[in-house]
């Protein structure tokens, strides 16, 4: 599945590629990590969210339930399973010392930021991207993944990019994303059908409500892969970075997890799980 997934990625490559170097640039110009490589962390400040996770012994974490690759839930095992998760469990060794210390909470697109900031979650990793709109109510971590917008149709659709999107075409995608505002804005004529997760977007479009589904072009080759009904339209017409989201304010916190972050990239386990749940890396 890896190779030819890849081959149909070829417009994510690029992305992965500036997300890469975007973390890249990010190590150059932050202080050093804390700590060795693979140590837990010192002693938190009592307030905040760090102090908070070390008190319970637990890092809360809101993640997608809906989506293959980055967070989905197998009904069977009750599992949650993907690349947000394994991102989540990097952090809890880092700031626990043990990945098993987390506790997973399903968000929505919708729901996820209202649930941070209330408390409920110590952070989002649950492929948000990181908008000028959503930094006045959070904070984001650097950039741990580049997707772009696209779209999932039929097999045998017509629609082959966002210029095929016209009067009348329906478009199915999720509440509260980039996904849904992006495609009102550059696809105006477009009837945007937006439903409470993917989940249900999904389904909308294998009922035949809708023509197409927008999202992260990541999480739609997530789709195809689960039904073979469906392809990914080739590009992309914006950028997703995509950031881990942190209660606004606590600066200790961000830098707790852009620590992880640095040095999953550079002890090679990034790569390791960008295989395991994406595909290849183009070269460097
Ligand atoms: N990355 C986009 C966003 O943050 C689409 C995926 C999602 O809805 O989580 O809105």
């Amino acid at each position: 599945m890896k190779k030819k997934t890849w081959k149909s990625m070829a417009g994510l490559g690029l992305a992965v590629l500036l997300g890469a170097t975007a973390l890249t640039a990010c190590t150059r110009t932050e202080p050093a990590a804390t700590g060795k490589p693979g140590e837990s962390l010192p002693a938190a400040s009592a307030s905040g969210t760090l102090g908070e996770i070390k008190k319970r012994d637990k890092f809360v974490v809101g993640v997608k339930y809906d989506l293959n690759l980055f967070g989905l839930k197998d009904p069977g095992t009750g599992k949650v399973e993907g690349f947000d998760i394994d991102i989540a469990k990097a952090i809890a060794k880092k700031v626990l010392g043990d990945e098993n210390k987390i506790e997973l909470k399903e968000v929505t697109s919708k729901t996820r930021i209202p649930m941070l900031r209330n408390g409920e979650i110590d952070a989002i990793i649950a492929t948000m991207t990181v908008t000028e709109e959503r930094k006045k109510e959070v904070d984001f971590s650097d950039i741990y993944f580049m997707a772009g917008q696209s779209f999932l149709v039929k097999k045998d659709s017509p629609i082959q990019s966002i210029a095929d999107i016209k009067k009348g075409t329906k478009v199915v995608t999720a509440k509260g994303s980039t996904s849904a505002a992006n495609i009102r804005e550059k696809a105006p004529e477009a009837t945007v059908l937006e439903f409470e997760n993917y989940a249900e977007a999904f389904t909308a479009l294998k009922a035949g409500q809708g023509d197409a589904l927008t999202t992260d072009n990541a999480l739609l080759y997530g789709m195809a892969k689960q039904d073979p009904n469906f392809r990914v339209t080739e590009g992309a017409f914006t950028e997703e970075p995509y950031g881990i989201a942190i209660k606004k304010g606590d600066e200790e916190f961000v830098k707790a997890v852009n620590d992880t972050l640095k040095e999953l990239k550079a002890n090679g386990e990034y790569d390791k799980l960008y295989e395991k749940w994406i595909g290849s890396k183009p070269k460097k």
